[in-house]
């Protein structure tokens, strides 16, 4: 080949460039965090577009999250130095499957519109399944039920391929379930995330042809993240590159964070003998962190046993140390967080000023992130949650998204349930098990009952005619989203129609006729709101949460716009891992460990690092150090999303789902190396001030740890010294910005009138500690802080 002026290849390592270069055959990378796997991925993607190998449609690259993915494209993009026309099969497994079920659905028994059930619907259809076969839910829950046919299916095990070591699975009835659910969900139309890649996987296996075809179009594959592969997906992978074998893979076999889920880091060990003669590539440079950072990572990761055992290097030297800081709680530790990203913004420690997009908490557990959003709310610091309590899981926004769903697909039953009494039509339990039996009397989805049951006079008074307009209702809303109809004939399948309008009477307002020209699907969204009466029923509403419901659904339109349709957008709902909406402006980020894979940010915060926390119960209570050790990879991995600053902390007490805790510091925090680590005094301990950090490591590491936190008030603490035989220390003053809060709070009295920066304005109706409890005009009632309170003096 003649050499061409390449410039993605010179900024690369020559590992690297081995590794992109070496386009044909197996290929391995293997190397820790930061050390430019994904960088070099990017790069191969270029190379083989650059040196005519492949088209971009003919590139099969797999990421771990749609974020990831989008952002390959974005550099993908940028390294070309051109908009590259579209990387279709450039996705998560999980979104590139769903094109694959789609174009071959039949072959699974569904059909192509068929629709992705959540984990909630899958969880309702469970029960259902539990009541018919007379299971007592309270003894073998539905979610024990999910948990096991994820797991299977995560192995590629169909119903008929679950082998008999499992027989005993769920009190001897799992398979016998398992089997009923698949044939419920075909009856749906639907199916779950586990299926979209087992069904893909059983077509290929079934039909070598169609195998064959996609062998040949994916002349390339990549995958990034490869330790998380589970059976499924890696069998998926071995079935697309078996004629090939052009396939590269990079992976951290430090950072595997999913065997909870079925990832499977034999998966990395096991490819050099499946692809024989495969090329290994190893990279020891770590481009994202400085040196403290990299070593205290290498330091809690040395406690695993079994690793490949890779070292780190960088040539970024010195740096600020891992920052470690204890708080009484977690409200205070929300807090401090809060105040330090504020100085951060300023510019503070030698450190340039940081930009909030700069920065990131990272959270064990979903439910850590509340105290953050409740805090960022308050001082009005913008956050976006990643991943984490949804906006599509809200249940207003999950009702609108039922009536879209059964407008896209009519034999959705679940949809079907969830809304034919929301709002109320007078349609109880009576009435919907009539639906139900007619449905299944006739063999028909539970729509086409209703619309039976209407008919036959089944249901009748009130709530028959609600039904009947909702029929009627559902089938204009159907054939608007369809558009018009051909002259004379009929709707295709697809819905695409090249069809001329028939239009001879003019409309009356408030009219949809057969032939109508197409909507947009916003205003097909709208209307379906308003005359399903969905939007009076929150508009009718009384209480607080009614007008923030209603914004949701304001949003919930908006958030169409971004889509070619509804079905686009049903899909994109179902898919997402992530929802940053797109508002512009500098944003924290919140996150799960988890969701932080692949990511790296100047400044990362890692709270509540405690015993039971983080590494959780669960991994402590397991026998054997499986799961204590995959917590500590995903230590690592948070530790290793640092560029510049990382920050440990943790809570000596904690409110776990309404309950008070009191922990212990997390076991982790012993395995950091002292030199990497500062500890910082927690500001109401000695006056404030971080400067008066007491050395690490004087007395023994756990005391230490507990000394720098406010914990003394805790029964953690407590036991603690009474283990040691220590005489109890003296009671933490209160925190400085307490007593301004405190302050703060004498300016009010309850009955005036105030106006907060958030939440505008309202009157204060009580008073406690720091805090006011607000009856806000728009937002209703909140607790607040009174700092962010001005008194309004009308
Ligand atoms: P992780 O294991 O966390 O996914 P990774 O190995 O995929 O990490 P990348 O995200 O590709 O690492 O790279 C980490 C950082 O180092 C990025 O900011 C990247 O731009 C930079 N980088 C990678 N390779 C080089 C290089 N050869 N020269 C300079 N910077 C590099
Ligand atoms: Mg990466």
């Amino acid at each position: 080949m003649a050499a061409r002026p390449a410039p993605y290849l010179d900024d690369l390592n020559p590992a690297q460039r081995e590794a992109v270069e070496r386009l044909d055959g197996p290929v391995l990378m293997l190397a820790g965090a930061g050390t430019g796997k994904t960088k070099a991925l990017t790069s191969r993607i270029v190379h083989l577009l650059v040196s005519g190998k492949a088209r971009p449609n003919e590139i099969l690259s797999v990421t771990f999250t749609n974020k990831a993915a989008r952002e390959m494209k974005t550099r993908v993009g940028r390294l070309l130095g051109q908009q590259i026309e579209g990387m279709p099969w450039l996705g998560t497994f999980h979104a590139i499957c769903v094109k694959l079920l789609r174009r071959h659905a039949e072959l699974a028994g569904l059909k192509s519109n068929f629709t992705i059930l959540d984990t909630d619907d899958q969880i309702r259809l469970l029960k259902q399944l539990l009541a018919a076969n007379n299971i007592d839910e309270k003894r073998w829950p539905a979610r024990q039920l999910s948990g096991l046919i994820d797991h299977w299916k995560n192995r590629a095990w169909t119903p008929s391929k679950v082998p008999a070591s499992e027989a005993s699975a769920f009190n001897h009835r799992g398979t016998e379930l398992y089997e009923q659910y698949q044939t419920r969900l075909r009856e749906l139309n639907a199916c779950d995330f586990g299926d979209l890649l087992l069904h893909v996987v059983t077509i290929f296996q079934a039909h070598p042809d169609i195998l064959e075809q996609y062998q040949r179009w994916f002349r390339y594959i990549l995958v990034d993240e490869y330790q998380d592969t589970n059976v499924a997906q890696y069998l998926w992978l071995r079935l697309l590159a078996g004629g090939h074998k052009n396939i590269c893979c990079v992976g951290d076999d430090d950072q595997s964070i999913y065997g909870w889920r079925g990832a499977e880091v034999g998966n990395i060990l096991r490819f050099e003998k499946d692809f024989p003669g495969a090329h290994v590539v190893r990279l020891e440079q770590n481009y994202r962190s400085t040196e403290h950072i990299l070593a205290a990572a290498g330091g809690v990761i040395r406690g695993n046993e079994g690793r490949l055992g890779k070292e780190l290097w960088t040539a970024a030297e010195g740096g600020e140390k891992v920052r470690l800081i204890g708080h009484w709680d977690g409200e205070e530790e929300a807090r401090w967080i809060g105040e330090e990203i504020e100085s951060l913004q300023k510019g503070t420690r030698g450190l340039d000023p940081k930009s909030l997009d700069d920065m990131a908490i990272l959270v064990r557990a979903s439910h850590q992130m509340r105290a953050f959003e409740d805090r960022f709310l308050t001082i009005g610091l913008p956050y976006r949650v990643i991943g984490g309590p949804r906006f599509y899981e809200r249940m207003e926004i999950r009702d609108a998204m039922a009536y879209f769903r059964l407008v896209v697909s009519p034999d959705d039953d679940l949809a079907f349930e969830r809304i034919v009494n929301t709002p109320k039509r007078g349609l109880g339990d009576k009435a919907q098990q009539l639906i139900q039996h007619t449905a299944r009397q006739f063999g028909v989805s539970l729509l086409d009952g209703a619309r039976i049951a209407v008919d036959e006079g089944r249901i009748k008074g009130k709530g028959g005619g609600h039904l009947r307009q909702l029929c009627e209702n559902l089938a204009r809303w159907r054939e608007a989203m369809l558009g018009p109809v051909l002259r004379g004939g009929e709707v295709p399948d697809d819905g695409i129609e090249d069809a001329v309008i028939d239009n001879e009477e003019p409309l009356t307002v408030g009219e949809t006729r057969r032939g109508t020209p197409r909507m947009t699907h916003m205003e097909l969204a709208e209307m379906i709101l308003d005359e399903s009466g969905y939007t009076a029923m929150w508009q009718n509403d009384k209480t607080p949460e009614a007008p923030g419901r209603l914004e949701n659904l304001k949003e919930l339109v908006k958030a169409l716009e971004q889509f070619e349709n509804l079905q686009g957008f049903l899909e994109h709902v179902a898919l997402i891992m992530d929802n940053e909406t797109e508002e512009s402006g500098a944003k924290v980020s919140i996150m799960t460990l988890h969701a932080a894979k692949g990511l790296e940010f100047p400044v990362v915060f890692l709270p509540g690092w405690e015993d039971g926390l983080f590494p959780s119960q669960r991994s402590m209570d397991e026998s054997g150090q499986k799961g204590l050790e995959e917590e500590r990879r995903l230590a690592y991995v948070g530790i290793t999303r640092a560029e510049q600053l990382c920050t440990i902390s943790f809570a000596g007490n904690r409110r776990v789902f309404g309950q008070w805790q009191s922990a212990l510091p997390s076991r982790f925090i012993d395995e950091l190396p002292e030199q990497h680590v500062e500890v910082l005094t927690p500001p109401g301990l000695y006056g404030g001030g971080f400067g008066a950090a007491a050395p690490y490591g004087a007395g023994s590491g756990l005391e230490t740890r507990a000394a720098e936190a406010n914990v003394y008030n805790s029964p953690g603490w407590k036991r603690l010294q009474e283990r040691s035989g220590q005489r109890p220390m003296s009671q933490p003053r209160e925190s400085r910005n307490t007593v301004i809060d405190l302050q703060a709070v004498s300016a009010f009295e309850t009955g005036q009138r105030v106006f907060h920066q958030k939440f505008g304005y309202g009157a204060v109706i009580g008073i406690e500690g720091d805090k006011l409890e607000i009856d806000f005009e728009k937002a209703g009632v909140k607790k607040v802080v009174a700092r962010f309170v001005h008194a309004e003096n009308d």
